[in-house]
């Protein structure tokens, strides 16, 4: 065999081994290789530039590599990088559960750790199920958002819609009934449906992402018909669980999105953000109340679900940096200065005739891009390349352009973004 002398990219060198997530490689083409990040910026193999406006999945919102996050999981490494946490425990765990109690809503008491996102909705619904099955309650069924999702566990792929994600395993899910969500003018036929459902089943728990539904192309609902919802389901023993995956951490321009309401959730499940872009960990929080349903001299009321790197010490120092930045006066300035931003840029785009149901929370801010989608059969392909080339990540999902930056992102940079964005209303 002639030998190779050809320099491959890393991009084709990728191609070999690699099976990416969300990915059909057979129409997808090559994957872009990132060699570098910094604050909102990544750096691709070619040296080209990209403003991550998506803050990689909602995980970096204090910006890449950031040097108050790396030193201190830096230190904690030639500390203590890994033990056990059953039978034992850990300063930065123990520090983190004191930090983070300080910043949830007030009926929050217990934290359990676990690896990612699927995997706190995954531990949410077993707590819900498992909170009825201790108490000696025949309820089996959880409640759900039409068009949610909660990740790519059985249990958190039964409570999200049905999509490309999980349709192939539908035969194989949790017993789930849907409520769409409320709109504000749809909200006593939401609530009618609910009682009717409460009726003629036994549930166990309702899972909701809290005001904006992330993968339903940043779907927001009523604050009012969530309330309403959430206080119809504490009157009839349904455990409430908040996925705050997406939404937790400030992106709401709130440290978590339930703080706009009154009622708040039994459980609720935390990751993305919450290790600030640094490394993989997730938290189920709950209340005293679901705690105390498993606290019991029977071993078998427990909660027997751990993993491997359950409250890894490094993962833990980096969630606790990652909240001392959150509350410190400059991210806090720094996210008020990016929702004002977004809101003069809405204002400039609102009446546009292409831009539809444009609408913000925090520094969330979406939009549909309304043109016939016959005439760009691929247009979210299109789109995230007109992105691309202006050196802007954005993700669109179908004809949803959404921002969601780190909140570090320079006022320049954010003037870069919306311009790719005013280009994009010019050429589709
Ligand atoms: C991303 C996400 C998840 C899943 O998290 P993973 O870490 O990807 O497993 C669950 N719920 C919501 C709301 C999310 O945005």
């Amino acid at each position: 065999m002639p030998e190779k002398t050809e320099i491959q990219s890393l991009s084709q060198r990728d191609q070999k081994h690699l099976w990416h997530p969300l990915t059909q490689h057979k129409i997808a083409g090559e994957m872009l290789a990132i060699v570098r990040a910094k604050e909102a910026v990544l750096y691709d193999e070619n040296g080209k530039e990209y403003i991550d406006g998506i803050s990689s999945w909602y995980t970096a919102m204090y910006g890449h590599c950031n040097e108050e996050i790396t030193s201190r999981v830096s230190r904690q490494m030639q500390e203590l990088d890994q033990v056990v946490f059953s039978g034992f425990t850990h300063e930065p765990a123990v520090k983190l559960s004191e930090e983070l109690i300080k910043i949830l809503p007030p009926n929050q008491e217990k934290l359990f750790f676990s690896d990612n996102g699927s995997t706190a909705t995954e531990v949410g619904i077993k707590m819900a199920l498992q909170y009825h099955h201790n108490l000696g309650n025949d309820r089996k069924v959880l409640l759900a958002f039409e068009e949610g999702f909660h990740g790519d566990t059985f249990g958190a792929m039964s409570v999200s819609g049905l999509s490309v994600y999980n349709g192939a395993f539908k035969d194989h899910f949790l017993e789930v009934l849907r409520l769409p969500v409320p709109t504000g003018p749809n909200n006593a036929e939401v609530l009618q449906k609910l009682r009717d459902l409460i009726v003629s089943n036994k549930i166990a728990g309702f899972i909701y992402e809290p005001l904006v539904q992330g993968a339903a192309a940043m779907k927001m609902h009523d604050p009012e018909g969530l309330e309403e919802i959430l206080k119809i389901c504490k009157e009839n023993e349904i455990v409430t669980i908040a996925d705050e995956v997406m939404t937790g951490f400030g992106k709401t321009g709130m440290n978590f999105a339930s703080q706009y309401l009154k009622t708040q959730p039994d459980i609720i499940c935390l990751s993305k953000a919450l290790t600030a872009g640094l490394l993989p960990m997730a938290v189920t929080s709950c209340t005293q109340k679901i705690y105390e349903a498993f606290y019991s001299n029977e071993i078998s009321k427990g909660l027997f679900h751990g993993h491997t790197y359950t409250a890894n010490p490094l993962a833990c120092t980096a969630a606790l940096a990652g909240i001392e930045l959150l509350r410190s006066e400059k991210i806090q300035q720094d996210l008020k200065r990016v929702i004002r931003s977004h809101e003069e840029f809405s204002e400039k785009i609102r009446k546009h005739p292409k831009v539809r149901d444009l609408r913000q929370l925090g520094v969330i801010l979406a939009f549909e891009l309304d043109v016939e989608m016959e005439r760009y059969g691929d247009l979210r392909n299109r789109l995230f390349s007109h992105f691309m080339e202006a050196g802007v990540f954005l993700r669109p999902l179908g004809n949803t352009i959404y921002i969601l930056a780190p909140y570090v992102i320079t006022d320049e940079q954010l003037k870069k973004v919306y311009n790719s964005i005013e280009s994009a209303l010019e050429k589709f």
